[in-house]
């Protein structure tokens, strides 16, 4: 069944009461999830429905003929699910056999039969008062959406049993497969699944025999019936294989359908390339409208809306193809188990994106499946979803695919395809569950996989990473520290690896680390100096992935000085060692460290300037560990500085006097400033109190040009000791003023 439900609505523009009907809000199911079930004591072979539809409402009738095998010696009593259908005989071997309907269940009496006895009941049935609640069988007059009067069936999960009595679980297959018979007005034709091996006219009425003998569930029968137009197309696929294709539209709608489904022999040319031989006699899509699915994959014979015809929803055609092998040919063997079809068949997407682009699928999965980081994907592990719940598309179809990618990551190419051939060959014509699939992959990657199944089947979420790299100098380097932190969704670590690429002159060099606790670092090494750091560059994984450089905030705007100002870097629990400045008169570099020792706060006066013209900053922060690594630049932000010294307000202008932060501040017996003069003349550098007065004069003479230093012992002109408190430090040089704050303690 396919996700394109959403996919359609915005096509068609009108999300009213088609969403309605969407698989979320569909009414409950009828029972509870069923599981392998000892009472169930028969073995169903095949199914053969001759079927009567007028087309002229909603009705349906006719008899099913259940072929059986006893599993259990004195099996008397045969148990179907029958919902809303009213049944008229029950005969075995053309005699009338006793039967009553309880709690949607047919209870009807068989002649003994021996264990391995085979055994074939008839029962005459109609469909009954269905009340509003249509389940199983459609049936629309022409008009709105339904361009013909059309009837069709969709039977998954569990609605076969609303059109025809059956043992409704995908468990117990038909092993010889099913037929159907349907009889209906002359000018209507019959989809479904298998091949068409007759049609016979009689009285205005036409009987068209569909016979598939390859094994199927109940959820995948279904037949069609309308006005349609029916072409025929070849697929030869590379292996030499030979499929026929048969298609059913509404002849308005069959130009277009023959481009849009000229794509399906490369389809199935790419999928018999990965998974083996088109399993069915057939491939054939029937379009239908109203329909509340997008697409549902019926052996053999695809119910399709017609959305997809007039939208070309050739992912959503490669979906539903991809489900003959991983569905239909392989059948999950519980509902608890529909990720093995709908995770299958959603990544098949991406498989088919990566034949049709060459491209590896990481931003088909980006795009397509990214809700698998949202929604009830959150809540629930893709393995058992409520019943509810089991075409959630944020479990089982997103996630359910991202899941598949990450164990063909796992498992590598030379690995994977050939373990899904095996499984395949070891459960084609049957069911699987979770556990053999498993099981499957394990012989084949030769270890055990719990780890794996654990945390991505059988848990909900994801994990979360927090990456930060350093690299050991900026930005060419041979070697780069990547520190990864990591969190999930449920609180428990993921073990996963991860593909680590240096990017360097070279191209991309990948190399795979096993991330699996909170917090992990890992060296990485190339010959080449590595540009960049790229972490999981294909997207192989289901993750959250932040990458943390360090925040700078703002620059501030001083006089004569441009303080870069930023939040303490606080993403690498290993800690930092501090801080470097860069500056720029651009935004595209080149940058230029303008600290001496890494700045061990979140702040740092540039005093270096040059008049006129925008100075931009970045920083990055220090390694702990090696105060030669430093993480990838933050933001940039820039500033004008004001008023530098003998500031023509051009560019290039020489620098203006600077006056450096003291140090020691606060000071209790001396401090020293050092302050730049940018030309030889004459200077000041002298201290003021609170008001303003003159308290101590350190420089008045003529200085050359350079940088210089005073001390001030904390006392004034007259050699007294000053009071403590704040004092102003001012330097006059050239025409500037900068002044800085200074604060005497006693
Ligand atoms: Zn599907």
């Amino acid at each position: 069944m396919n996700r394109s439900l959403l996919v359609l609505l915005s096509l068609l523009g009108t999300a009213g009461a088609f969403a309605a009907d969407a698989p979320e809000t569909r009414p409950p199911l009828r029972t509870a999830p069923a599981r392998f079930d000892s009472s169930h004591a028969y073995d169903v072979m095949s199914y053969s429905l001759d079927l009567a539809v007028t087309m002229a409402n909603d009705s349906l009738w006719g008899r099913q003929r259940i072929s059986a095998m006893a599993r259990a010696a004195g099996l008397d009593t045969v148990a179907l699910n029958c919902a809303d259908l009213a049944v008229d005989s029950v005969l075995q071997d053309g005699a009338a056999r006793g039967f009553r309907i309880a709690n949607d269940t047919l209870y009807a009496g068989i002649a003994p039969a021996g264990a391995g006895g085979h055994f074939a009941l008839d029962i005459h049935y109609r469909l009954g008062n269905r009340g509003t609640a249509r389940r199983g069988y459609y049936w629309y007059p022409q008009g709105g959406e339904a361009l013909k009067p059309v009837a069709y069936t969709v039977s998954a999960p569990q609605d076969a049993r609303c059109w025809m009595p059956c043992f409704d679980e995908p468990w117990d297959k038909a092993d010889s497969g099913c037929a159907f018979s349907v009889t209906v007005p002359d000018g209507y034709a019959v989809a479904a699944n298998g091949l068409l091996t007759d049609t016979v006219c009689a009285g205005g009425r036409t009987t068209w025999t569909w016979r598939e003998d390859r094994a199927i569930a109940t959820y995948l029968m279904a037949f069609h019936v309308s006005q349609y137009a029916h072409w025929s197309d070849t697929a030869r696929t590379a292996a030499g294989d030979t499929v026929p294709l048969e298609y059913y539209v509404w002849p308005v709608d069959s130009a277009a359908s023959r481009t849009v489904f000229a794509t399906v022999p490369g389809m199935m040319d790419a999928f018999t390339g990965l998974f083996g031989p088109y399993p069915f006699a057939k491939y054939g899509m029937a379009a239908v409208a109203p329909f509340m699915f997008g697409g549902m994959e019926n052996q053999g014979m695809t119910t399709i809306h017609r959305g997809w015809v007039t939208g070309n929803d050739q992912y959503g055609i490669a979906h539903e193809l991809s489900h003959m092998w991983w569905g239909d040919l392989v059948t999950c063997g519980t509902w608890a188990d529909i990720w093995l079809n709908e995770g299958f068949a959603s990544y098949c997407e991406a498989l088919y994106y990566e034949r049709l682009t060459g491209n590896a699928p990481g931003q088909y999965m980006a795009s397509a499946f990214s809700q698998a980081l949202s929604g009830n994907a959150l809540t629930y592990p893709i393995y058992d979803p409520p019943m509810a719940l089991i075409y959630d598309y944020s479990m089982e179809y997103a996630k359910g695919a991202w899941v598949t990618q990450m164990l063909r990551g796992v498992l590598g190419d030379p690995l994977f395809f050939p373990m899904m051939r095996a499984y395949r060959d070891s459960f084609a014509q049957g069911t699987a569950v979770t556990a053999d699939f498993q099981r499957i992959a394990e012989h084949h990657y030769g270890a055990a996989l719990g780890w794996f199944f654990d945390q991505w089947v059988h848990r909900a979420g994801h994990p979360a990473y927090g990456a930060v790299v350093y690299h050991r100098t900026h930005p060419d380097s041979l070697s780069a520290i990547l520190r990864l932190t990591q969190t999930s969704t449920t609180g428990e670590p993921y073990t996963m690896p991860i593909v680590v690429a240096c990017s360097t002159a070279a191209g991309l060099r990948r190399t795979t680390v096993w991330d699996s606790l909170p917090f992990q670092q890992w060296t990485v090494t190339d010959t080449l100096p590595i540009q960049r750091l790229l972490i999981d560059p294909d997207n192989l994984v289901l993750k959250v992935l932040t990458s943390q450089v360090p925040q700078l905030k703002r620059v501030v705007k001083g006089f004569h000085q441009l303080t870069p100002v930023w939040a303490r870097f606080t993403a690498d629990p290993a800690g930092v060692a501090g801080y470097n400045v860069y500056r720029s008169f651009s935004t595209s570099g080149p940058f230029l460290r303008v600290n001496a020792a890494v700045i061990d706060d979140t702040m740092y006066a540039d005093t270096g300037l040059t008049a006129g013209v925008m100075h931009y900053y970045a920083i990055t922060a220090v390694c702990g560990a090696d105060t030669c690594c430093e993480t990838a630049f933050s933001n940039i932000t820039g500033q004008k500085p004001l008023g530098v010294a003998g500031d023509p307000g051009s560019p290039g202008a020489p620098l203006g006097a600077s006056l450096q932060r003291n140090s020691p501040n606060p000071f209790r017996q001396a401090t020293t400033f050092a302050f730049d003069v940018p030309v030889e003349g004459p200077v000041r550098l002298a201290l003021y109190n609170v008001a303003g007065q003159r308290v101590r004069t350190l420089v008045d003479g003529t200085l050359p040009a350079g940088r210089h230093t005073a001390r001030w012992d904390g006392r004034d002109d007259r050699g007294r000791r000053a009071a403590a408190g704040v004092y102003c430090c001012r330097l006059a040089a050239g025409g500037a003023a900068p002044s800085l704050l200074v604060q005497l303690v006693r």
